[in-house]
Parts: C-alpha cells; structure tokens; sequence
C-alpha cells in the first residue's frame, strides 16, 4: 500500500486535529501543539478511505475561472442570491457599504475593500441562512443545537460532531434555490448520515429543485475561492 504523504501544521491555539485535502491536492494535517508525529500518522491512517476520497474527486480540483486575488474596482462585478452586481467606489458619509441594484462601496475602504465586502456578505449570510435553516430543520425534524455562518474554503455547509452546522458565508452568493438545497443537504444529514438512497430520497421531497441546484454548484463551484 502507498504510503500517503501529508504535511503537518502544529499550532498552540488549536484543540482538535483536523485533515483537510487542499485544491492542489497536498493534505494538510492542522494540530494541537503537543500531538506526537505518531499520533497524526495514526489519524491520517485512520481516515485514509476518506482522503483517497477526496483525493479522487474531481470537481474540486477543476482549475480555477479567476485568478486569485482579483482586484475589486470600479465595473467589477460580484454575486448575491445568484446575480451579478456591478461594484462601485462612492463618495459617502455613512462609511457603510450600500447595496442598491449593486454594491456601493465607499472610497474610504478602498484599501480594505475586499474585507467591508465581505463583512456585507457575512451579515447578509446570517439574516438570510439562518432563519431559513431553522425553518427547513423544523419541517425535517432535523434537531440541531446551532447554525452558523462561517468561514470555509472547501465547503458550502457542514454538521459538526457537536450537532451543529454550518454554512460557508459564500453560499448568500447562490441563488435561493441552491441556497435551499445546501441547508436542506446538511440537515437531512441529521436524518440519516451518508448519501444513501434514504438520503436522496429525503432530499427529493424537500428539494425539488435538486438537480437544477446540484448542476448549479458543479458549473459555479469557484465562486467558494474567491475572496469576496
Ligand atoms: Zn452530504
């Protein structure tokens, strides 16, 4: 058997491991400070299925639409509930970014611009997913203790171990359909945990806008790097 190669990031602040296979396809094993050598080659050995897994899929690594980093100026254009917006730079008192029929953003954040944005992004997030969340839990009768918007590169949503879940701040990019369908796919998790024909049936009935959704994700899945 081929011996996987991965790297190990050790930090002071962190309290769980975590294995996370990256778009160039390294794994990344993230650590508290104190974890031996031998136990991360015990996790990663421990979760090998799921690395070859993730290894193997292939959306994830389609090369990117945008170069990264791209700038934020006057013209631009950026995504909300699944439209494109132009993005202006503007004059104005209230130092706050507006949206109307597009983003105004003001000439005094142009510097930060990118990190307002995604502050208007994350504030949008969490009044639109999350109510929505717990509506759709309770037709599910998914009982899960929180929702959270959170920042996450790989992922549009997650449950957690601790019955949580959470929600990529990039998904108030998509249009509500798909918005739907992402809130919808985590909880039904609580249902039932893998992607069984139980599962998808579940899905069927809560989602009908399910395959428009799922072709949705593969054509716009770049939309998760970008920064803004
Ligand atoms: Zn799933």
């Amino acid at each position: 058997m081929k011996e996987l190669s991965y790297q190990t990031v050790r930090s002071p602040r962190r309290k769980t491991v975590t294995i996370t296979v990256e778009r160039d396809r390294t794994v990344i094993v993230r650590a508290p400070q104190d974890t031996t050598d031998e136990e991360v080659q015990r996790l990663v050995v421990g979760k090998r299925q799921w690395i070859i897994e993730k290894l193997r899929h292939p959306q994830k690594y389609r090369n990117r639409l945008h170069p990264p980093g791209k700038e934020v100026v006057n013209g631009e254009a950026a995504l909300y509930l699944g439209c494109e917006y132009r993005i202006e730079l503007v004059e104005t008192s209230s130092g706050e970014v507006e949206f109307a029929q597009g983003f105004k953003v003001p000439r005094a954040h142009q510097a930060k611009r990118r990190r307002v944005l995604k502050d208007w992004y994350m504030a949008r997030a969490k009044e639109i997913i999350l109510p929505r969340a717990q509506q759709r839990g309770h037709e599910l009768g998914a009982r899960f203790k929180a929702a959270k918007i959170v920042e996450n590169w790989y992922r549009w949503g997650s449950c957690t171990v601790r019955d949580n879940v959470n929600f990529n701040w990039r998904l108030i990019k998509a249009p509500m359909f798909v918005i739907d369908y992402v809130i919808v796919h985590e909880l039904a998790h609580f249902l039932e945990a893998n992607h069984t024909a139980r599962f998808w049936s579940i899905m069927r009935a809560h989602v009908p806008a399910m395959d428009k959704a799922k072709d949705w994700l593969k054509e716009h899945g770049q939309v998760l790097e970008e920064e803004v």
